[in-house]
């Protein structure tokens, strides 16, 4: 008996003013950004980046003002708002002069979390796989070319919930740069033409309940629209 094997869906984004798509290869995520969020999250600012992946899967399109669902297996659901940069060209052991060749262009994205499970797989020196990497975990909004951004990085980012702010922060406070997280993860790993890098959230974090709208927003990005079901 002869069965055919279902083509798996190539995960992608939209790219602002344009129709053709970005595909996704791998999202790669920075822990711990910001000091702040350092802080209040009960680390050390001055660590060194670390990292760690959600499956391309995760993604939500949030081009358009889009839902998820509340997860199962949680009762401590967080929102994270983010930079992403899209690698439009690979690269290993890259300078950080040579970074900015890399980038095909930036989002706004949500790194959502079930924190309570993330917080006890920690606790117990575990991964945190199934506290970051899991359906629906990445909405990410539409991808604007990195030649229509102007001075990003001296840019604010911020989220609001039901219209009340909840996470702000200039993005000049990330304690590694767009280039500098791109030379030190290439130390690591060949990047590859459709990476994400989502470069980690600034304080404010907390939870989300369904009926909530979140609005995120980083100055010259497509903004985001995720409600939570
Ligand atoms: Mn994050």
């Amino acid at each position: 008996m002869k069965f055919a094997i279902a083509r798996p869906p190539v995960p992608s984004l939209s790219i602002a003013g344009r129709s053709e798509r970005f595909p996704v290869n791998r999202i790669f995520c920075v822990g711990r950004n910001y000091a702040a969020h350092a802080r209040e999250m009960g680390g050390d600012e001055r660590d060194p980046p670390f990292f760690f992946q959600k499956s391309a899967s995760a993604l939500v399109d949030a081009s358009a003002p889009v839902s998820i669902a509340y997860p199962p297996k949680t009762a401590d659901f967080h929102h994270e708002v983010e930079l992403v940069v899209a690698l439009g060209h690979g690269g290993f052991e890259i300078s950080q002069d040579q970074a900015g060749r890399l980038i095909y262009g930036y989002a706004v994205g949500l790194d959502m979390t079930r924190r309570d499970v993330q917080k006890a797989l920690r606790d117990k020196g575990r991964p945190w796989e199934l506290g970051k990497s899991f359906h629906q975990s990445a909405p990410i909004g539409a991808i604007a070319p990195a030649m229509t951004v102007e001075n990003l990085e001296s840019g604010t980012i911020f989220l609001d919930i039901n219209g009340a702010s909840r996470q702000r922060a200039a993005l000049d406070n990330m304690i590694w740069s767009v280039a500098e997280t791109i030379a030190f993860l290439s130390q690591y790993e060949p990047l590859q033409p459709g990476d994400l890098i989502m470069t980690g959230t600034p304080e404010g974090v907390g939870p989300v309940i369904a009926g909530d709208i979140l609005h995120g927003h980083v100055d010259g990005l497509p903004p985001i629209q995720v409600s939570i079901v």
